[in-house]
Parts: C-alpha cells; structure tokens; sequence
C-alpha cells in the first residue's frame, strides 16, 4: 500500500522538496493533498504532474483561476483558511507533511492530530506557540510526531530505546553574520541576510537563521519533542553543517548524524519511518571535509537565542508571544521597516507588554497570537523600541 501524503505548504522549499521524495519513490507514496497560500500557477503545475485528489489554495481569490486550470482533471479543489484545515481530515490520508510557513500551521496540524494522521512536522513555528497542547493531543490519539527539521530529525536517529538522553547538542551554522561584530550587524541589509551560506530555505527562516532565532525555536522544539527540560539543550556553532546534531548519553558517549545538508533526507525518513529507502543525491566525501569545527554561540549579538530561551523558561504563551512578535519583524525587516538589531529589540519590548498566561487554551493562544501581533506591528511603525 502507498502511503497518502498530504502536503501543508506545497509550493514552499520543504514542500517542493517533498514532492521530489514522491516523485523519486512513485511505488511507495503518492500526494493525496497539496496545498499553497499564493503560488497558484505552481501549484496548477504540481497538480497536473501529481495528480493528488485535492488541492486546496488558501488566499480565497485565487479559486477561481485553479478550478479553472483544473477544469479537466478529476481534482477537489477547495480555497480558504476553513478548507486547508479541514483536508487533513480526510480518511485515506496516513501522513501530514506541515511544510507551511508561521503559526498559520497550529490549527490544521491540532486538526491532523484528531484525525489520527501522523504528523510529519516541518512547521516548528506550531510547536514553539503550542507544545504542550501539541503534545497532549497527539497523545491522546496516539498520533507520532515525526521531525522533519534537520536537528531533530538527526537527534530522532540517534535515540535509543532503552536508554533516556543525557544531553541535546544542536547545532547551529551561525547564518551568513556569524563572525559580524555588533557594530557591523547594525546596517546589514535584508539581501545580506537572505544569502545563507549553507541551505536554501524560505525567506522567513532564512531570516530566522540568520539573527539565531531559528535556533532558539529549535532548542523550544526539541523540548516538546523530546521531552527534555531546558538545561539539557545546548547549542553549539557548527559553521560547516556536517553534523546535524548529536545525543550525549549518561555515560558519556556521544551519537552524532552527518550528512550533506539535504532536507530530502529527514523528509524521507519522516515518511518512510522506521525504514530508511534508498536515495539519489551527493553523499559526504570525509576527504572533503577535512575540518569540522565547533565554537560558542554568542547571545551578546544574537540576543533573539536567549530571549527564546528565556520564553522557554517562562513558559505559558510567552513562546507563543515571541513567535507573534518575531513573524511580525521578519516580515518588517523584509519590507525594509525594520533594522536588524531592531528585531530583537521589539520581540523584547513585547515580552513585556502582552498579558503573560501560565496555563493557556487554545483559545488564550489564539488571542495571545492576535494581540501580540498588533502590539508589536504598532511598535514597528511608531518606532517605540
Ligand atoms: P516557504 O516560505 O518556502 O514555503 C511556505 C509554504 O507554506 C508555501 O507553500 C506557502 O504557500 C505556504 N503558506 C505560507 N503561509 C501560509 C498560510 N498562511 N496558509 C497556508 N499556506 C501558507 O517556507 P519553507 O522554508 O518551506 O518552510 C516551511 C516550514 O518548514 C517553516 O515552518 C520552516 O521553519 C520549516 N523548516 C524549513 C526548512 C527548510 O529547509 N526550508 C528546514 C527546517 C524547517
Ligand atoms: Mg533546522
């Protein structure tokens, strides 16, 4: 049997990614859903090669030019924020590929999870705001919740059954800034920050990576994955991005997974968990990689990895608010809006200024989410950082 794979964020770099692990491997999965915000002409495009049974585009106003497009063809097609989460749902769907972007991801992904699909999770965002809730649900409906993030994904092939972890090193390339002084990191510009030496990501983690908070999500991430308290995640610096991260245990040893950075294959495993499959690509040459080498990361120039480190020890909808804040300056600084440093600067001031919630619901996060955004968005444009 083919596994029906249904894609959150199609058109996106895991999404796209994705569909190369489908079309390499036709005998053993098959795309029952894929979906996209804005890409319609892409997402056209995916639906004729692939022919899933669903397409579902979220901005509403591009219905009409992708039921059209698909006039010919024996394909759903459905629009809006309401349809993506309900696709999920749908009976013959084994996996959920969470490949969009942001917090938009949470509630099709709580929706997955009562629908009993497993989640392969891409959308760390969806953790950081909502772990615990996450986590109690998925166990629940006895949902696993496979890593698709290369870290974690990394960290999942070296646990052991028996054998609880130690310590989590994740590793971190540092970003196109890492060896950037205070000063400089003061002027540099978006296009600087986009060009990551190592992955070609989506601009909104590409940013991420860049000012750490990626990093800083990882590390609240692995939390809920893995289920280890904060003083057991340790970051290290790792400009080459060979070891994807590594497991010490209570003894001492250290299990580390190396690869060349390719999200094909933590995409694949997800999929293809607790086998590995075969497939095409580079593989890491040693005599090429001649110097691995590790080094602190600095929260005195990278302040948004300890505020997200503070947020994970606060916990509550503190990483929720965070998140708000941050998706709120990334998409500033994209536009120009925003310096840098100024990121950081607001997700601080809004750490302050939201109603901290120790236990939150859904719908205290939902409404967290809401009034951080429009806290921070006001911050940005009054310029009261
Ligand atoms: P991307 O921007 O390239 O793609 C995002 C996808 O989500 C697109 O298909 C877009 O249409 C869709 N999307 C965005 N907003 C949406 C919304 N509001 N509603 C519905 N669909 C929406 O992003 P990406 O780099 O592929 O990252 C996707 C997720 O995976 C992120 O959470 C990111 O942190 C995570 N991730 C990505 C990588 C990577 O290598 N790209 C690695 C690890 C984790
Ligand atoms: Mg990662």
């Amino acid at each position: 049997m083919k596994k029906q794979i249904a894609i959150l964020g199609s058109t996106g770099s895991i999404g796209t990614q994705a569909l190369k692990v489908i079309a390499e491997h036709p005998d053993l999965y098959e795309a029952y859903a894929l979906t996209a915000n804005n890409k319609v002409d892409l997402l056209i495009e995916q639906a004729r090669q692939f022919r899933p049974e669903a397409v579902v585009i979220a901005n509403p106003d591009k219905y009409l030019q992708l039921k059209e497009a698909l006039s010919d063809l024996p394909i759903k097609v459905y629009a809006g924020a309401d349809a993506l989460a309900q696709i999920v749902e749908s009976g013959p769907i084994d996996i959920v590929l969470t490949a969009m972007v942001g917090y938009a991801g949470l509630r099709p992904t709580m929706n997955a999870i009562k629908a009993g699909k497993v989640i392969a999770l891409a959308n760390k965002e969806t953790m950081v705001v909502a772990g615990e809730l996450v986590n109690a649900l998925a166990a629940q409906y006895r949902v696993p919740i496979l890593p698709v993030d290369s870290e974690h994904s990394a960290i999942f092939q070296c646990l052991e059954l028996n054998n609880p972890v130690h310590k989590i090193i994740l590793t971190a390339s540092g970003g196109p800034f890492r060896t950037f002084s205070l000063e400089q990191l003061q002027t540099v510009t978006k296009e600087q920050a986009l060009k990551h030496p190592n992955w070609s990501m989506g601009a909104k983690i590409t940013i991420d990576s860049a000012s750490m908070m990626n990093k800083g999500f990882e590390v609240i991430e692995a939390k809920w994955l893995f289920g280890v308290r904060p003083e057991q995640i340790e970051v290290v610096v790792h400009p080459q991005s060979v070891v994807h991260s590594m497991v010490e245990y209570v003894d001492g040893a250290v299990k580390a997974q190396l690869g060349v950075p390719d999200m094909r294959l933590p995409i694949q495993y997800a999929f293809s968990y607790p086998k590995r499959e075969p497939l095409s690509g580079e593989r890491l040459d040693f005599m090429k990689c001649n110097t691995l080498t590790f080094e602190a990361p600095d929260t005195r120039r990278f302040r948004n990895l300890a505020l997200a480190y503070e947020a994970l020890h606060r916990g509550g909808n503190m990483p929720c608010i965070v998140n708000a804040a941050n998706e709120v300056v990334v998409a500033s600084f994209l536009k120009d809006q925003i310096s840098f440093l100024g990121m950081s600067d607001v997700i601080e001031k809004t750490m302050e200024r939201v109603t901290f919630i120790q236990t939150p619901t859904y719908e205290d996060y939902v409404e967290t989410d809401a009034l951080t955004r429009r806290v921070a968005a006001e911050m940005v444009i009054n310029r009261t950082y």
